[in-house]
Formats: structure tokens, C-alpha cells, sequence
């Protein structure tokens, strides 16, 4: 145990990340924006999204005032919409609770829309080098294969063993603003004595060190423990026991449900969009009108009023979207329409949506796809 925290830190200052765009500018709302978008997505993919956030979006405040519509269209392709949808909540919430500054204490973190205890000391840690643990799914393999750890980490017993782990395993902050825990066990305080103590810059050392270490070596596939700083520690490796750490999910079929969405498109080659209600799959985003089944010929209730022209529609590619509990299976299908009626100008549910002049709008994954299909069949001589 001891030593641990040292080797990562050392491997973190020679090897680590130093040139994401959150470091550049540790401020508590970038790491709070990148920690948010680097949920349940890669870094790479998270430095192209954060630069156009922070630049339309560079401090809590201006989150806060921004139109749901602006903010939704620069999540685009991101997924997890809830995420984005909590950020913007959790703005509102600091610029009218706490005076526009983010919050300072794991209780003040947690209680926002969206910052869980992970986040929560993310945040803490690298951005005001306060003692906090994270538990993300890198720093969980990690801890997993390391300590052997068995289960899976999302099992509530594994979970607290995980985090009781990453607790004592997080330098301690420096003298007079270290906590006063006391821990149950008497391993538990033997390894709280062998907490290095450490400036608050090797707090958020350590932390961003884990992170790395996870993403970069101890990965989900061929991890390289040649190169691992824990190498000599890590009791999967000594064991030849990697592939069984972490333990996995216990195997669960999805279910499968179908829906028609229909591309109604004009004259002008503007497609019909309908703002989806704010809870549930896609909420508030903007997508192709939908109905459940395979139902080519039933449209959608409460479209506005559209004339279609005679003849069958055009049947498009399907598609498969997976979400954590389903899996839907979407016919898209095509129809010109004829002729337009009033209801759609004057409602914030419906847009005439144009490839050629898009508005900033949030789009769901399947629409997204659609209209760009779409507008490559229009622009293919
Ligand atoms: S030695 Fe290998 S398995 Fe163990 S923590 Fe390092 S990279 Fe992961």
C-alpha cells in the first residue's frame, strides 16, 4: 500500500497528459464541463466538443443564460443528453444559490443536478487540490486488478470496497485542511498512516495520474503492465489473473423495440422535426416524428397539417440505436409532401429543419444520421 500514490504521481509527471485544453486553465467550471463530457466518452472525442463549448459557453454564468436550443446543438453527437440537460441545471442553480461560483465541498458538488461523488471529487482534486477520491470506470479496472478486487464494480458491496480503497489511497491534503475521518478498521488505519501527505498539487497529480494510467495503460484490452508503475504491486499481474479483474456484468439480454420514423420532407427539401418532451429517450432534443411498430402508413398523432403526394413512400436504410436498457430498431421512411399548412411557424414543437441552412438546434442520434443521409442524396449530382 504504501508507496502507491507516489508511483503514480512520478509516472503521471513524466508520462501523464499535461496538454488537454482543461489543464491549460484549471478553473473549477472547465474541469466541472470536461469531467462531465468525459463520462461514457473517450478524451479525444471530449477536446473537439469542450473547445466550442467553452468558447460559446467560457464560465458558469454564460451557461446559465444560454437558451436550451444553443446548448443542446453543441452536445450534438456527444449522447447521454441528461448529461448536458444537468449541466445547464446545475448552472442555473450556482449563479442563483451560490453566487455564481462553483461549489467547494463534496456536499455543495453532490447537490447539483448530474455531479455525482466521482465527479464531485474530480472536481475537488484537480481544480481546488482538495483531498478527494474518484471512482471512474478507469480508476475502478485499475484498483480492481491491482488489489484483486472481485465482483463487478457496480455491485453495491464491490462498489464500497472500490471506494474505500480510492479514499485511502488519495494523498492526504496539506496540514490544516486534512480531514478527521476516522476510519472503522485497523487495516483501514494502517493504511490511512501510510497516506503520503501531499501539496495540493499532487492531489490533483495523483488524480489526473489514475485517470491516465487507466485510459493509457491498465486498459480494458491488453493492458501494459511492462510500462505500469504499479507493476511490481498489481496482484492480478503477480496472480497471471488480469482477464478475471474487473469481475463482470452478469450477462442480461436487451430488448428489442421497433419504431417508423417518418422523413416528411417539402418542396424546398426542408425536413419536419418534432421537438421530443423533456424526460426520456432524446428529451428535448429534435427528431423525426415517430410512431411505434412498424407502421409506414400511420402518421403520427398531432402533426401539423401536411398534404402528401399520391404513391407509396420510399422505405430508407433501418437502423439499430443501443441505449443502456434497449435496444430500438428504427424504419425510417420517406414521404414528399405536397403541401404545408400553418402550425408549424408558431410552435416551438415543430421545425422545418434545412441541411443547407441549419439552425442550432439539439438533434437526436438517428435524425442527425437521417438528415445527413438525406442531404447527401440531394447534393449527389
Ligand atoms: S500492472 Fe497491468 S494490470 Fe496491473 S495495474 Fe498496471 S497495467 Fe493494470
Amino acid at each position: 500500500m504504501e508507496g502507491f500514490a507516489e508511483a503514480v504521481i512520478d509516472w503521471f509527471h513524466v508520462h501523464g497528459r499535461h496538454d488537454l485544453p482543461w489543464q491549460a486553465e484549471r478553473s473549477p467550471y472547465r474541469v466541472w464541463v470536461s469531467e462531465v463530457m468525459l463520462q461514457q466518452t473517450r478524451v479525444d472525442t471530449v477536446v473537439r466538443y469542450f473547445a466550442r463549448f467553452i468558447e460559446r459557453f467560457p464560465d458558469v454564468a454564460s451557461l446559465a443564460a444560454a437558451d436550451a436550443d444553443q446548448v443542446l446543438h453543441l452536445w450534438t453527437g456527444l449522447g447521454y443528453y441528461s448529461r448536458v440537460r444537468n449541466l445547464h441545471a446545475a448552472a442555473k442553480t450556482i449563479v442563483a444559490t451560490h453566487h455564481g461560483q462553483v461549489p467547494n465541498t463534496l456536499a455543495g458538488l453532490t447537490s447539483l443536478a448530474g455531479i455525482g461523488r466521482s465527479t464531485a471529487g474530480a472536481i475537488l482534486a484537480l481544480a481546488f487540490g482538495k483531498s478527494a477520491a474518484i471512482l471512474d470506470a478507469n480508476v475502478k479496472r485499475v484498483l480492481a486488478r491491482c488489489f484483486a478486487i472481485e465482483g463487478y464494480p457496480a455491485d453495491s458491496r464491490t462498489a464500497a470496497t472500490l471506494w474505500q480503497l480510492a479514499e485511502q489511497l488519495v494523498p492526504r491534503e496539506p496540514a490544516g485542511v486534512s480531514n478527521t475521518k476516522r476510519l472503522a478498521s485497523g487495516v483501514a488505519r494502517t493504511m490511512e498512516a501510510a497516506r503520503p501527505t501531499g501539496s495540493g498539487n499532487q492531489v490533483a497529480a495523483y488524480t489526473q495520474g489514475m485517470m491516465d494510467l487507466g485510459a493509457g495503460l491498465c486498459t480494458h484490452r491488453q493492458p501494459a503492465c511492462p510500462k505500469c508503475p504499479l507493476h511490481d504491486r498489481c496482484l492480478a499481474r503477480a496472480r497471471d489473473q488480469i482477464a478475471l479483474y474487473p469481475g463482470r456484468k452478469p450477462a442480461r439480454k436487451l430488448p428489442v423495440r421497433t419504431v417508423t420514423m417518418f422523413v416528411l420532407q417539402d418542396r424546398a427539401g426542408r425536413i419536419l422535426l418534432e421537438k421530443r418532451p423533456p424526460n426520456g429517450v432524446w428529451g428535448s432534443l429534435y427528431s423525426l416524428p415517430q410512431v411505434d411498430g412498424r407502421e409506414e402508413t400511420r402518421l403520427p398523432a398531432g402533426l401539423p397539417h401536411v398534404r402528401l403526394q399520391d404513391g407509396q413512400p420510399e422505405h430508407l436504410a433501418s437502423m439499430r440505436h443501443g441505449f443502456t436498457h434497449f435496444l430500438l430498431d428504427i424504419s425510417p421512411v420517406r414521404y414528399q409532401v405536397a403541401e404545408t399548412g400553418p402550425g408549424v411557424a408558431d410552435s416551438n414543437r415543430w421545425l422545418w429543419y434545412s441541411s443547407a441552412e441549419p439552425v442550432e438546434v439539439g438533434l437526436a442520434a438517428p435524425a442527425k444520421k437521417l438528415l445527413a443521409a438525406m442531404a447527401a442524396t440531394r447534393d449527389t449530382p
